[in-house]
């Protein structure tokens, strides 16, 4: 017996959650708001747990190399450049810090090809409006007039899958918007290179031989309009450090993007309901203070798959297997959630004059080894065995 899912939602989470479900012989369709899957968006840095992920979907080494630039976190500095925490350049810190710069079209697209090969249907230019989320031992889920035996919401932070389901948890502005861009050419250091400012985080790493990807996070109202956004940017960082001003020289100017930061505090109270199972920013929409949002979107599909699709299709039951994807997933992401918040407490969000001082020397006095230990426990993640079967009433 062939069992269906529809994923709402073709970003990062959507089509790893396809790739997954189909790997373990179900029938997946994707049904996806824009007209057409072209992934907007500039770099982000793949951290190990990330590249675990994306690998246990059937990747190897070969896909990895071509989705972008192996490189390494190498620290932070001061807006002026001054060193504040520096990574060395040892096997241990390459364990734990390793990442892989990588252009989010080349990840997407990687995704989206996989998903193809798998048999996965991608429809788009279709936003999904009606949710119906059965019973895991009884009716089927409805999304829009489609009958299925298992629902991912995979539709991001303003998830109407979850405004439908889950109504009282809502996304909030962060208080941050975050300007993305790609300069053509080498810029910055070889490793990731972050510098904390007041209220403020600039970051450079490379995602090719000759590509740079940087952010710029700051602090700003909801929703202003500027007319020039990469003129605004060099405004604002006017006077940072020298490879901070040498990358937005070399940025074109359609080559920059801004976006409102939210989160979804606290997360979802459970990542399903019925027969659906949410996942991503949807369900754990995070502050991206850890990088750590796409990563956390690879490793919930991958899950999708192994905790729920491989235990029903081989005859076992959709309601403990929820249970076990929930039990599994939230607390995980709930804590990365509360480590981004601490995170940007204490980096990007803190204020400017003494805080930044004591901040500052406080991180010059932490041994490099304490902070590759902490990111271990993040990013050491590793993917779980496919679940075992609880047999009983059949999924359907
Ligand atoms: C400034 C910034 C920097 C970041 N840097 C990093 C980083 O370095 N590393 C990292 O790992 N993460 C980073 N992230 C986070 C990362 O980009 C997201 O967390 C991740 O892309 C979430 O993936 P998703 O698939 O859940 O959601 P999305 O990528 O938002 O995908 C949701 C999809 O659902 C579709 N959709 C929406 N509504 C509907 C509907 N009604 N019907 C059908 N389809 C619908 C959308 O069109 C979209 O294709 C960053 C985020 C920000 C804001």
């Amino acid at each position: 017996m062939t069992h269906t899912a529809v994923v709402v939602g073709a970003g990062i989470a959507g089509l790893a959650a396809a790739i997954s479900l189909a790997r373990t012989g179900w029938q997946v369709t994707v049904l996806e708001r824009s007209p057409e899957l072209a992934e907007v968006g500039a770099g982000l840095a793949m951290t190990p747990n990330a590249v675990a992920a994306f690998r246990g979907l059937g990747f190897g080494d070969d896909d990895v190399a071509a989705l972008g630039y192996p490189t390494r976190a190498g620290g932070i500095a001061d807006r002026a450049g001054r060193p504040v925490l520096t990574l060395p350049d040892t096997p241990v810190v390459r364990r734990s810090v390793g990442l892989v710069g990588v252009h989010r079209r080349r990840l997407h697209a990687a995704l989206h090809r996989r998903a193809l090969a798998c048999g996965v249907e991608v429809v788009t230019g279709t936003a999904v409006a009606r949710v119906e989320p059965g019973e895991p031992e009884g009716a089927p889920a409805v999304v829009e007039e489609r009958r299925a035996d298992l629902v991912v919401g995979a539709d991001g932070m303003r998830s109407p899958v979850r405004a439908a389901l889950f109504p009282a948890s809502r996304p909030v502005y962060s208080g941050y918007s975050s300007w993305r861009g790609i300069a053509p050419g080498a810029h910055g250091t070889a490793a990731l290179q972050q510098y904390w400012g007041p209220h403020a985080e600039f970051g450079i790493v490379r995602v090719a031989e000759e590509e740079t990807y940087w952010y710029g996070y700051v602090a700003m109202p909801e929703r202003t309009v500027l007319a020039d956004e990469l003129g605004a940017a060099r405004e604002r960082f006017a006077g940072w450090a020298g490879p901070v001003q040498e990358v937005l020289a070399a940025t074109p100017s359609g080559a920059v993007l801004r976006h409102d930061v939210q989160h979804l505090p606290g997360g979802l109270p459970r990542y399903t309901n019925g027969r659906v199972v949410m996942i991503g920013d949807a369900a754990h929409g995070t502050l991206p203070t850890m990088g750590q949002g796409a990563a956390t979107a690879l490793e919930d599909g991958l899950c999708v798959g192994l905790l729920v699709g491989a235990p029903v299709a081989t005859g076992g039951r959709l309601a403990p297997a929820l249970d076990g994807f929930d039990a599994a997933r939230r607390p995980r992401c709930r804590a990365l959630a509360r480590a981004s918040i601490a995170s940007g407490r204490f980096g990007s969000h803190l204020g400017g004059g003494w805080r930044q001082t004591l901040r500052n020397s406080a991180m010059r006095l932490t041994p490099a080894g304490a902070i590759t230990r902490g990111s271990r426990a993040v990013m050491g993640w590793t993917p779980p065995e496919p679940a075992a079967p609880v047999p009983g009433t059949p999924a359907r």
